[in-house]
């Protein structure tokens, strides 16, 4: 085939490099890894990109706190955080980090370009200042009327800021999201944005600070700094070589737009800001923006405070990578959280990975070796039990491309180990060594042989996504 592949740009949110990540941070690159690896495998051009988001006060704090300067705190976060991804065996192309130099400087120029056309002005912002904290935050940021970060009191404050007149563009994203039903998934989170954000109106969105530093400096204004949106947002265009003054290189004309891979809890930044920003600048909107659930420990979100963190060097040390991609992949719903405990994950390694798909294997190989030598030829000896089995494994690969094209990874991941199931339940019926018994049944033995082989071939090829050692094994 000389077709051309047709290209495919998958990105997941930048992590933010405040901490060490844990099993719930990690599930959005084991997901999105699946579906890079997927599209990749049905013939697509795949760009794959994810990274992190390293500016703000937060890590400001953090880095005084450690003692050292925020560049060396969030080299030692961003390191930790690409290991982990590569424990993880993702497939990755590019690990984009927002101090790199060619970010920071396009970042400048869009800032520019949005001022210079009207798009941001020079304002003042009034909030809630916590000083302790030297941050600002909103009415309905407040817990108990206190400082969500430290709990202290805090009092009304005013700083000059850029402000970015998102009104403007509203209507024409109201217009986008109702004409582009699969815009934002699952579909639920869109009415979310419609109804709770859009329709009510936006405010004018603070795209700047002057209470830190730790950001990209406004060059015409040096003593702000760009606020978190256009910087982190930017990314996804800036690393393949966007510009916004002048023509973009080849490599961002070819992927742009993406499918981005987001936590439902930034959906609201990558469908409503994130999409006026690039009408701003005169670009495509992303095809899709899927807000996935989070993975919880019990019925919490993971957090140091509780004491309920896990992570995933400590799990892949117990359990290897792909047990931890399987339980991550399998036991997520579409859209509800998922939870996970160290109880659950070795429940479900036994039942699906040791029962299912381990022993499945491990009866075939030994059947295969012990009564052919290792090589089994199919002399075609066929029953009718064969039929169901062929039906289902051809119907498999056609099941798991349609979930996978909807995202729904879980459901894909199961598909396959229904055709394991089915396959299992296949030796029962035909009782294998009951044929080996007999002299007369031994080409009955071969084709029953030959079939649970390519049965478990052709799972092995579907697995291959999400499990891709175990496939290979
Ligand atoms: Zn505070």
């Amino acid at each position: 085939m000389t077709q051309k592949k047709e290209p495919f740009y998958l990105t997941t949110a930048i992590a933010y490099t405040s901490g060490r990540p844990h099993i719930g941070n990690t599930y959005e690159i084991i997901l999105s890894d699946a579906i890079a690896r997927f599209k990749r495998a049905q013939g697509y051009d795949v760009f794959f990109q994810t990274g992190t988001d390293e500016h703000g006060v937060k890590i400001e704090e953090k880095a005084k706190a450690a003692g050292v300067s925020p560049q060396e705190f969030v080299d030692g976060v961003a390191a930790q955080i690409k290991s982990n991804w590569d424990l993880m065996n993702t497939s990755y192309d590019y690990f984009v980090r927002t101090t790199d130099d060619y970010h920071v400087k396009e970042v400048q120029s869009i800032f520019k370009r949005l001022y210079d056309q009207g798009d941001i002005y020079k304002g003042t912002y009034e909030g809630w200042y916590c000083t302790p904290c030297e941050s600002f935050w909103t009415e309905s940021q407040l817990v108990d009327g206190c400082c969500p970060d430290c709990g202290r009191p805090v009092k009304k404050a005013k700083e000059e800021a850029y402000f970015f007149n998102m009104q403007k563009y509203a209507d024409r994203l109201i217009k986008y999201i109702e004409d582009h039903p699969d815009f934002i998934q699952p579909e639920s989170r869109k009415n979310e944005m419609l109804n709770n954000f859009l329709r009510p109106g936006l405010q004018d969105l603070c795209v700047s600070r002057t209470s830190f530093t730790w950001g990209v400096p406004v060059d015409f204004d040096p003593k702000h700094v760009v606020y978190v949106w256009i910087d982190a947002l930017s990314n996804y265009i800036t690393t393949l070589g966007y510009h916004a003054n002048g023509e973009s290189d080849e490599k961002f004309n070819k992927y742009w737009p993406a499918t981005h891979i987001i936590g439902k809890d930034i959906l609201r930044f990558h469908t409503i800001y994130w999409p006026i920003i690039l009408m701003a600048l005169d670009l495509p909107l992303p095809k899709k923006v899927f807000g996935h659930p989070w993975l919880l420990t019990g019925s919490d979100k993971m957090s140091k405070s509780k004491g309920n963190v896990i992570y995933a060097e400590d799990l892949v040390a117990h359990f290897g990578v792909d047990a931890v991609r399987y339980y991550c992949l399998h036991e997520m719903p579409f859209a509800q959280d998922g939870t996970i405990t160290w109880e659950l994950m070795i429940e479900r390694i036994n039942s699906d990975l040791a029962n299912i798909l381990g022993n499945l294997v491990s009866r075939t190989i030994a059947m295969s070796n012990k009564y052919f030598g290792g090589l089994v030829t199919n002399p075609n000896v066929c029953e009718a039990v064969d039929e169901e089995l062929k039906a289902c494994a051809l119907e498999t690969k056609k099941k798991v491309e349609a979930k996978m094209e909807e995202l729904r990874v879980g459901d894909a991941l199961d598909e396959v180990f229904t055709l394991l199931r089915r396959t299992n339940k296949y030796i029962d019926e035909t009782m294998p060594w009951v044929l080996a018994k007999d002299e007369s049944k031994q080409d009955r033995l071969a084709t029953v042989l030959y079939n649970l082989l390519e049965s478990i071939r052709i799972s092995a090829v579907l697995l291959h996504s999400f499990l891709p050692e175990t496939a290979e094994k």
